[in-house]
């Protein structure tokens, strides 16, 4: 029998893994298709606060996580010698109304207090005439010092390395029954602790609560572009549903889309073209910019969006690691895995 059995080697389940690993725990982790193949290896990798206003107990959670990640990613660096392209490099976003700016001006001082001098939130009149067009900012735009970019697909690489050789792919889960998950080639492992970490595709696994779903998929498309600029160190750019994001090696990201209705999540269409579009008019260094990858995925969107995390009430032996619908990357290495075992 295995000790502790992680079904999903997505952010969720390698941060599980790590933790329990380091706690001293013998951990498997089974994958179907391979490290990275879901949600997590989205190509935006933004790391986002939520406004500063009307503070609560999830945008305290989001706060923390926030500023609690760089020490985790720098000892994540440590242990593998692998780099994760973790940058504090802000994000703008456009000011289009005299409303918009005045709704911003007010949560000023909300910013120096619940974010505690671990970051500014600003006004700024001008900005990068080749990284914002002009005609996108007739009222400036709000610089958010908090906010952060991570290359997720070498976070998750540097996690599976933490992780180790006990991390097995091509191995999946058909169905649970007591202490037992079932894989599809008909292998049966049984363990102490079986921890559902497959995303999106967990809610099937799930009873439903009263009477609905635990969660469901929600997907959303991306993009890579090539760009001829430095973009380094410029800010991310949020506007109107639409980010893009500065990458290293002269790429920027683009997206994404939200959609709750679709048939292949894997599959892009033209929903992201819209995406595209957008960002070339918002992003003047993406005029002519060649796309090298367009990517989808869905989302786990827990039925209160938040993160559904921790020892299930009816599955003995069970605990859940998923959600985090779109932030699951700056919330996975906050999971408190004492509650699980
Ligand atoms: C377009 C898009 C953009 C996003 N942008 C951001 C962003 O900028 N910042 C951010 O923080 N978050 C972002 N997210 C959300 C974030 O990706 C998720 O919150 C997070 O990745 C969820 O992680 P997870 O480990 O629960 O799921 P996943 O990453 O989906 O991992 C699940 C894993 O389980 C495996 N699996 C599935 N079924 C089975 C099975 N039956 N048996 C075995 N294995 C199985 C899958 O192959 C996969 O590897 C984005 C998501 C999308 C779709």
């Amino acid at each position: 029998m295995e000790d502790v059995l992680i079904i999903g080697a997505g952010i969720f389940g390698l941060s599980v893994a790590r933790k329990l690993r380091l706690a001293g725990r013998d951990v498997m982790v089974a994958e179907a298709a391979g490290v990275g193949a879901g949600a997590s290896a989205t190509p935006l990798g933004v790391l986002a606060p939520h406004a500063p206003d009307h503070w609560n107990a999830k945008k305290e959670a989001q706060f923390r996580a926030l500023t609690s990640l760089p020490d985790y990613l720098a000892a994540l660096e440590d242990e593998t010698g692998q780099g994760v392209g973790y940058v504090r490099c802000g994000r703008l976003v456009p000011l289009t109304t005299e409303n918009q700016r005045r709704a911003w001006e007010r949560r000023l001082p909300d910013a120096v207090e619940n974010w505690r001098g671990a970051a500014s939130l600003e006004l700024v009149e001008r900005v990068d005439a080749d990284w914002i067009a002009p005609d996108a900012t007739p009222f400036g735009a709000v610089c958010c010092g908090l906010s952060a970019r991570i290359d997720a697909r070498r976070y998750l690489a540097a996690m599976a390395a933490s992780v180790g050789d006990r991390l097995v792919t091509g191995m999946t889960l058909e169905r649970l029954e007591d202490g037992v998950a079932v894989f599809t080639n008909g292998e049966r492992i049984a363990a102490k602790l079986i921890v559902l970490a497959t995303g999106a595709a967990a809610f099937a696994h799930l009873p439903e609560v009263e009477g609905e779903p635990a969660g469901r998929g929600e997907k959303g498309q991306a993009a890579r572009l090539s760009v001829a600029i430095d973009v380094t160190d410029r800010p991310i750019i949020y506007h109107d549903g639409a980010y893009v994001v500065p990458r290293e090696g002269g790429e920027v990201a683009v997206g994404a889309t939200s959609e709750r209705y679709y048939e292949d999540a894997a599959m892009t269409d033209m929903l992201l073209d819209e995406k595209i579009t957008r960002a070339r008019a918002l992003c003047p260094a993406l005029q002519g910019a060649q796309v090298v990858e367009r990517w989808a995925a869905a989302r786990p969107r827990a039925a209160d969006r938040g993160l559904l995390v921790g020892p299930h009430p009816t599955l003995q032996g069970v605990a859940v690691a998923t959600g985090g619908f779109k932030t699951g990357l700056a919330m996975a290495h906050m999971l408190d895995v004492e509650a699980f075992v």
